[in-house]
């Protein structure tokens, strides 16, 4: 019970945020009609909101990647936490984009469709090469990357100059401090922006309500009911059984404690933008800052379980629209391409369905198969991105337990 009373402020922000959804859909159902008022005097109030989680996430990510490296204070321990990091991330999502495929041929995702096919035009915006992406990973100037929020590029240089401070050794002194003196003070700033996320989210889920309104999502209901059960199956399967298996958390604990971090993905679509709740939710279910503000920044940009569900399910979709078979060949470089573009994919609204193009085209499906599902994007995006932050969680909360048993073992010694 006094447990209860400490966190009353924080239960009660996940409580109105969850209200917040409800009168945010409520008010879009009954804004269906009036559409244009909701995205003229209502979805400015989001945008501000987003601008402002925007704002904040460059400092957020390069100052606590810094002080997560600084603090772990040598390079192994940072090579150990990266290396099961990264083993983490691209095991599961291909898993996850295995199990979309799986359920979405043995559902027949797009079978029974008559969707007119021959004046589809989707003009793929050019999804990067594999050696693109690879290059685009290495800043050319330290500046510009934190000017254009280019997440990767932001991840690289907190981590160089997070080594940096290190080597540099006493003479790094000052410059750690400096790091950990704005860190923390951005992190105040993340909070106080935090605290308006009730309206965030009511201002953000409204229009989408209210412009896309039932009826438009009828047609493609298919693929939208078998894209979610994807995305719950997997995080049921998954999250589950590495938070209990590994960190010994029950699988409740560990949904409940995120689901305003859920929520706001859910809402915004944007796993960058979900990132600060990210980091708070995950420090309150245990996780030390030094291991979260490494494992979640690295994730909410390389690490995208939902978004490779999507992509296994819409490439099945289109195949099956346009009556093409793809091989057990093809479906395994689908798993491939959708793991790396994964990768590549921005957490920002929309960005998957870009990368989407990538995975089509590694098979030959037809590109303008996309624009089958763009009206429903959002839809689908919302439920990706959810799906998406939750596994750097539950990655972190992996990651932290086996760090705290490895703590634990060499005490013992
Ligand atoms: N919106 C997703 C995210 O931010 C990316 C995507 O479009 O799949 O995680």
């Amino acid at each position: 019970m006094s447990e209860k009373k400490t966190t009353k402020k924080k239960v009660s922000l996940t409580v109105w945020i969850f209200l917040a959804l409800v009168l945010g859909v409520v008010a879009g159902i009954a804004l269906q009609s009036h559409a244009e008022f909701a995205e003229s005097y209502i979805q400015p109030f989001g945008t501000i909101f987003l601008n402002l989680i925007k704002m904040v996430v460059v400092p957020v990510v390069l100052l606590s990647i810094m002080q997560g490296i600084i603090s772990l204070q040598d390079i192994k321990k940072v090579g150990s936490i990266g290396g099961k990091t990264i083993c983490y991330y691209l095991l599961t999502t291909a898993f996850a984009v295995t199990l979309g495929l799986i359920f979405a041929n043995l559902l027949q995702v797009g079978a029974g469709y008559q969707l007119a096919t021959e004046d589809l035009v989707y003009e793929a915006s050019e999804a990067p090469s594999f050696m693109d992406t690879l290059v685009n990973i290495f800043p050319s100037n330290a500046v510009e990357p934190l000017v254009s929020a280019t997440m990767l590029q932001v991840i690289v240089i907190a981590l160089l100059f997070g080594f940096g401070i290190i080597l540099a050794g006493e003479k790094g002194e000052t410059a750690k401090n400096v790091v950990d003196s704005f860190s923390e003070v951005s992190f105040k700033v993340m909070g106080m922006i935090i605290k308006l996320s009730p309206i965030g989210v009511f201002a953000l889920i409204t229009p989408v309500v209210a412009s896309n309104g039932p009826s438009v999502l009828l047609p493609l209901l298919k693929l939208i009911v078998i894209a979610y059960v994807v995305y719950v199956v997997h995080m049921v399967l998954v999250y589950s059984s590495t938070v209990y298996g590994i960190a010994k958390m029950s699988p409740l604990k560990f949904f409940r404690g995120m689901s305003p971090a859920m929520i706001f993905a859910f809402s915004s679509a944007s796993s960058v933008g979900a990132l600060p709740f990210n980091l708070e939710c995950t420090q309150k279910l245990g996780a030390k800052k030094e291991v979260a503000s490494f494992v979640l920044p690295l994730g909410a940009t390389i690490n995208m379980d939902g978004t490779a569900i999507y992509q296994g399910v819409c490439a099945i979709f289109i195949s099956q629209i346009f009556g093409i078979d793809l091989t057990i060949g093809q479906q395994i470089t689908i798993i491939l391409t959708a793991v790396l573009a994964s990768i590549g994919t921005a957490g920002v609204p929309g960005s998957g369905m870009i990368m989407l193009a990538m995975v089509l085209e590694s098979v030959g499906l037809p590109v303008e198969g996309i624009a089958l599902v763009a009206g429903i994007d959002r839809v689908l995006d919302m439920g990706r991105t959810c799906v998406n932050i939750t596994g750097d969680a539950a990655c972190t909360i992996c990651i932290d337990a086996l760090e705290k048993k490895k703590e634990a073992r060499k005490a013992r010694k």
